[in-house]
């Protein structure tokens, strides 16, 4: 270990290569603080080139890394909890260029979500993701996992937008796939192979991103609905009045209790509602008035308030969710991120409020999410430890009989290993191994994570 420590020091430097643990803590935790693990070192190299060189070196030693961009991950994909070496990608951080004519951004895996929009907007262009860790994660992270997020439904998800990737291998060679084209198809896509991928295939080190223009005018409107289902009507609702959904989120009344009185917020309607949903709309000049005409005429509406443009007063009550839900909770919190056919998400529900106060009585269960693309993010507080994987287990199998995906958008990690067979069929399993296999036969880069069976 002496040796290798030696050879990455002289690699990135003395202050790059970490061991101290005072100064390894904030790396080797998870933001929902369950996962906690201890390294060897923490790497922070500044170029492509020290990656590469980095990874040769924990190659030949059999040395397993755990790539780290903003370690705001949910399922424990980005810390080491078998004393892996972290190697974190923060210090390449430097955006390349905006293209505003090809509609295209390059730029360091290290890069926050917030600096890359910023640098897209001061061209009159948005990245196209958008999520509430925007702060903290990485471009090489939402690559890594193909981050959902809040503007997906709008604009596809990362993988679609994601045009070239530079990524250095297991044993260090470097995978350059960097063409700024939308239409280039030559052989595999391996950007998309690597998209979702979550640092098992290759380190992410340079992205290339198709942006998207933003709507001209926007609304957004926080609407009180009898049921699921009633959210799901108002949303074809817009759609049928010529309205762009930019945005569609669920919350519930426990949901929205929690966060008015956690951060102290006037509630916003001036009825509670078992539902209530957030949408941020596009269209004519006038969306605001074409948004209020719809809800004016939609059937069990309870209360609604609208804004005109990106209300950030509207969407705090949607943002400040999952903050709010980590510091309610007694013990840390279960992130259950799934998704359900529109059409049972109602049933969803239902049958899960019932089955958690069945059977794990004590545990509160919080669900909120980005409704029109079925995805619910299950948040189960007070949840007793030796209840976790056995509630896990229940909503997991609610799902798959509702034919619904187990991860809609965090991935596999080290959480929802035991499950992906809920998901992925054997010989699926399979090839996904053979891939895992041919790109790194050393199995060092993030062993434990995204474990095929
Ligand atoms: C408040 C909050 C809101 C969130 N909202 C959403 C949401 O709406 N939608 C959503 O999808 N997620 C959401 N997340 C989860 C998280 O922000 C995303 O998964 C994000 O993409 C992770 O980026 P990161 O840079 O923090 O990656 P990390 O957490 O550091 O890593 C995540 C995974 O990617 C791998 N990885 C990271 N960087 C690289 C790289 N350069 N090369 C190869 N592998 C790499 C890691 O090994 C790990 O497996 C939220 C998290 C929080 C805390």
């Amino acid at each position: 270990m002496t040796t290798l420590l030696d050879e990455l020091t002289a690699i990135v430097g003395p202050t790059h290569v970490l061991t101290d643990p005072e100064l390894t803590a904030g790396y080797v935790t998870d933001w929902t603080g369950y996962w906690t693990g201890h390294t060897v070192a923490v790497v922070r190299p500044g170029s492509t080139a020290e990656v590469s060189a980095v990874l040769a070196a924990c190659y030949r030693a059999g040395q397993p890394v755990v790539p780290q961009g903003g370690n705001t991950g949910l399922v424990g994909g980005s810390v080491p909890l078998d004393g892996e070496v972290v190697l974190s990608m923060l210090r390449l951080n430097r955006i390349e260029e905006v293209d505003p004519v090809g509609r295209t951004l390059a730029a360091d895996a290290g890069v926050s979500v917030a600096r890359a929009q910023e640098a897209a907007r001061a061209h009159g262009l948005i990245l196209g993701t958008d999520l509430a860790s925007r702060e903290s994660a990485t471009l090489g992270g939402i690559v890594a996992t193909n981050a959902g997020g809040i503007a997906m439904i709008k604009n596809g998800s990362t993988r679609s937008r994601v045009l070239g990737v530079e990524a250095v291998l297991a044993d260090g060679r470097v995978l350059t796939r960097w063409i700024p084209l939308v239409k280039d198809n030559i052989g595999y896509d391996l950007p998309g192979l690597l998209t979702g991928s979550e640092g098992t295939l290759a380190v992410i080190t340079r992205v290339l991103m198709r942006l998207v223009t933003p709507a001209r005018a926007t609304a957004t409107a926080l609407a009180g609905v009898p049921s699921a289902a009633a959210a799901l009507e108002l949303r074809d609702a817009l759609g049928r009045a010529g309205l762009t959904l930019e945005a569609a989120e669920l919350m519930t009344a426990a949901g929205m209790r929690l966060v008015v009185d956690h951060a102290g917020l006037r509630p916003p309607l001036a009825q509670p509602a078992p539902y209530t949903v957030l949408v941020e709309v596009s269209g004519s000049d006038d969306v605001a008035a074409a948004a209020a005409a719809v809800l004016a005429d939609c059937e069990g509406l309870i209360d609604a308030v609208l804004e005109e443009g990106h209300s950030a007063k509207l969407w705090r009550f949607r943002e400040s969710h999952t903050e709010t839900i980590a510091a309610s909770t007694i013990t840390p919190v279960v992130k259950l991120d799934v998704a359900v056919p529109l059409r049972r998400m109602e049933e969803f529900l239902d049958r899960l409020t019932e089955l958690l106060a069945a059977e794990f009585p004590t545990i509160r269960p919080i669900c909120f999410g980005h409704f029109a693309d079925g995805n619910i993010h299950v948040n189960l507080l007070d949840a007793p430890v030796d209840e976790r994987d056995a509630a896990t287990n229940r909503v997991f199998e609610l799902i798959r009989d509702l034919g619904g995906s187990i991860s809609a958008e965090h991935g596999i990690g080290r959480a929802k290993n035991p499950w992906i067979s809920f998901g992925r069929d054997p010989v699926d399993r399979a090839a996904m191994g053979a891939i895992r296999a041919a790109l790194d036969p050393g199995r060092v880069l993030n062993p434990h994570v995204l474990k095929l069976g």
